[in-house]
């Protein structure tokens, strides 16, 4: 078979202890799943959960340089839990979800938060603030056999050594089990699938030059730098 251009690059998660890789499927990604953080954005934390997706090109595994993304003054970063699903399906009970992860890893929703709030005022699609090159660090994937599944555990973020997010995630309004259950009512789930469950409070403006860590107990740590 003749390519007319180059097959697009698999995106591939290396996985803690081994050679194994993850290869991804598609990305979602939760909105407002942290009471804190609802509260400092203005939202309401009494809604069901909502979705909305990044491409896996999007995907930085194991961080490192990002470079500062155009069309924006306000780049934030957003820590969260990242669920690798081994098996998905559609409408899976509650009960039976866990069963459907792999494996767990940090990852950094880079948001484009000028952006994203023209677009919430004018009822316009959030790709364009979310969805962007590099908007989704993440780390080596610790799988579920080793870690366990997680139902507490702090979450944190630094930038340049100062301490912006903190907090647990025993704390998410919706948990793994039941954002897998309520996004497989939208949507067939499948092997590769990754989630992203949202951000705890302490989101905050970073800049070209800002070293940010953050990580996940239990889970692992990831480094990026903005150039
Ligand atoms: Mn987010």
């Amino acid at each position: 078979m003749d390519f007319i251009v180059p097959m697009a690059t698999q995106a591939l998660l290396p996985v803690t202890g081994g050679n194994a890789v993850f290869p991804v499927r598609r990305v979602y990604c939760v909105g407002q799943n942290y009471a804190s953080h609802v509260a400092e954005i203005g939202g309401d934390s009494r809604q069901p959960p909502f979705f909305f997706s990044k491409p896996p090109d999007a995907l930085v595994p194991g961080g490192g340089k990002i470079a500062y993304p155009p069309r924006t003054s306000n780049l934030q970063h957003e820590v969260e839990l990242v669920v690798a699903l081994l098996d998905g399906g559609a409408d899976i009970p509650v009960e039976q979800a866990l069963a459907r992860v792999f494996g767990y890893a940090v990852g950094i929703d880079l948001t484009r938060r000028d952006l994203q709030s023209q677009a919430k005022e004018k009822g316009r699609p959030w790709e364009m603030s979310k969805a962007f090159d590099q908007s989704g660090p993440i780390g080596t994937l610790t799988p579920a056999t080793q870690c366990g599944h997680l139902t507490a555990g702090c979450v944190w973020l630094t930038v340049n050594g100062d301490t912006r997010q903190d907090d647990d995630i025993g704390q998410m309004i919706w948990n793994v089990a039941e954002v897998i259950a309520n996004l497989s009512t939208y949507v067939t789930l499948a092997a590769g699938d990754l989630i992203f469950t949202g951000t705890p409070s302490g989101v905050s403006t970073v800049t070209r030059g800002d070293l940010i860590e953050c990580g996940i107990d239990g889970v692992g740590c990831l480094t990026i730098e903005l150039v």
